[in-house]
């Protein structure tokens, strides 16, 4: 958090969360020795203004995957180098709902970032501002946009397919990053704020999510693959997948999440505007190419790609997979791995 004197503060030079109702941030109060001293004032959104702060942690997060102000991250002001600044995440809380129950504005390098973060409709009132998983989701939209070809205009997700998989990348950042820290899985989204276990989307992110690439655009088996964030859900289930595979490969859940986090991060960069799934794909398996020798070694690679691959083709996106362009239309599965000699 910022410090000043005497407290420290929910606004600092990536994030600024604050009340939506009077635009100020909370300010925690330090003890002698230093500590923060957590007494949110009761009818307040203290406690959802602090919770927003998570941004601050998201900003330091993609920083180390390589989402630098060179990349066009969040920060009002650069300490040195290449990169605008002026585009800190602004964040408030508000104490009502807002449209779209919690939602990411981004704009260009040098523009900043507006995140709203409301009430969720339901006899509970939660709000979105208290569950990190739809922080951490609306921070990492902010994050693809200005990634995949966004620098200049935040506008390199247009088509379906890229904007389904702005959803999906969302959501596997906001699984996997607790997931990281914690024994259990996350394979659920969002089921705390909407108070049901099934949480938002039509199925649960493990080994058994039943969607696949053949199925965009269509209705089937009572899954909706027409919509963005459905559609998304095939995206972040392949992503989770692989960094489930990668790890077992390696025999260590560390090294697989740091190795499918940097190589989806560098794949982002990797990836033209307006993307198809499979472009994406692409993208990611020629990133895990460059990081032999860094995340792991030479000897590594091959189960590395080839768990990668599997994952991929376990959701119909196979070497044999097709799509004529990035719409949901004529997206046909396969579930082949590459031929031999083949370059990614
Ligand atoms: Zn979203």
């Amino acid at each position: 958090m910022a410090q000043q004197d005497g407290h420290v503060a929910t606004a600092g030079n990536n994030a600024q969360a604050i009340d939506g109702d009077t635009g100020r941030s909370f300010q925690i109060n330090v003890d002698q020795a230093g500590n923060g001293v957590f007494a949110p004032n009761p009818g307040t959104p203290d406690q959802l203004v602090t919770n927003i702060f998570f941004c601050n942690y998201m900003h330091d997060f993609f920083a180390m995957l390589g989402f630098t102000k060179e990349h066009g991250n969040f920060q009002t002001v650069n300490s040195s180098g290449p990169g605008k600044g002026a585009d800190p995440v602004v964040a408030p809380a508000h104490p009502g709902p807002v449209f779209g129950t919690a939602t990411m504005l981004t704009r260009a390098d040098d523009l900043a970032a507006e995140m709203n973060m409301g009430l969720v409709a339901g006899p509970k009132k939660r709000h979105t501002a208290n569950d990190a998983h739809v922080v951490f989701h609306e921070f990492a939209h902010g994050v693809t946009n200005r990634l995949v070809g966004g620098l200049r205009d935040a506008n390199g997700l247009r088509e379906d397919q890229s904007r389904a998989m702005g959803e999906g990348w969302s959501d596997y950042f906001a699984l996997t990053i607790p997931s990281f820290f914690q024994e259990r899985e996350h394979t659920v989204i969002g089921d705390w704020v909407v108070d049901r276990p099934d949480g938002i989307r039509q199925r649960p992110y493990d080994d058994q999510y039943p969607g696949d690439f053949g199925g965009i655009g269509k209705t089937l088996d009572g899954l909706d693959y027409t919509e963005i964030h459905n559609v998304g859900e095939i995206w972040c289930a392949a992503l989770i997948e692989t960094t489930r595979r990668i790890s077992a490969k390696l025999g260590s859940k560390e090294r697989g999440y740091r190795i499918t986090w940097q190589a989806v991060v560098d794949g982002l960069k990797l990836t033209p505007k307006n993307p198809s799934l499979l472009t994406a794909r692409g993208a990611i398996l020629r990133a895990l190419k460059d990081l032999r020798g860094k995340l792991f070694t030479q000897t590594e690679y091959p189960e590395v790609r080839m768990a990668a691959w599997g994952s991929f083709a376990r959701y119909g996106m196979g070497f044999d997979a097709f799509c004529p362009n990035a719409s949901f239309v004529g997206c046909r599965a396969g579930a082949a791995l590459p031929p031999a000699g083949h370059e990614d």
